[in-house]
């Protein structure tokens, strides 16, 4: 799979337009989607890296895919765009967020997991962001955190957009 028009071309991955992490320490988060009011104040700069910023092309398809998952699940959440490289995950719901779920997003890994399986990047990107979303219905639901049903979730949301 093409790397789209990612500005990585041959400097070793710094992007030139690109802030580093040390330069966005005292930043939000890129907010990819945001739909309905919190009534918590969770700030994922708290807990995650911001790593440096996506590019564009991977910004537009997170938003697209947060977009279509929305209106799949009828579910209002947030998405931040974070630097998930050290816990190893694709993206991560933030626990405690159920009313309105915050969901935090590596693109670069979703990137990476869609070149291994060969799998369209907007098909890894709701995936990740229907399983998250899956754990945060539990949460509401009350329930213990449960991977297999994150997943049926994340499933069932794919077969009615693509379906
Ligand atoms: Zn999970």
């Amino acid at each position: 799979m093409a790397r789209g028009t990612g500005c990585d071309g041959g400097n070793g991955g710094a992007c030139p337009r690109g802030r580093t992490p040390e330069e966005r320490e005292d930043e939000m988060p890129l907010l990819l989607y945001a739909e309905g009011e919190p009534e918590h104040d969770f700030d994922p700069a708290w807990d995650y890296e911001l790593g440096e910023d996506p590019a564009p092309y991977l910004v537009e398809a997170a938003r697209e895919a947060a977009a279509r998952v929305a209106s799949a699940s009828g579910l209002k959440f947030h998405l931040y765009a974070v630097d998930l490289t050290d816990q190893g995950v694709l993206a991560r719901y933030a626990d405690g967020t159920a009313e309105l779920p915050v969901i935090l997003i590596d693109l670069n890994a979703n990137l990476d997991a869609c070149e291994l399986y060969d799998a369209p990047l907007a098909v890894a990107l709701r995936t990740s962001i229907g399983h998250e979303l899956g754990h945060a219905r539990q949460e509401y639901e009350g329930r213990d955190s449960d991977e297999d049903d994150a997943e049926a979730f994340a499933a069932f949301l794919e077969a009615r957009i693509s379906g």
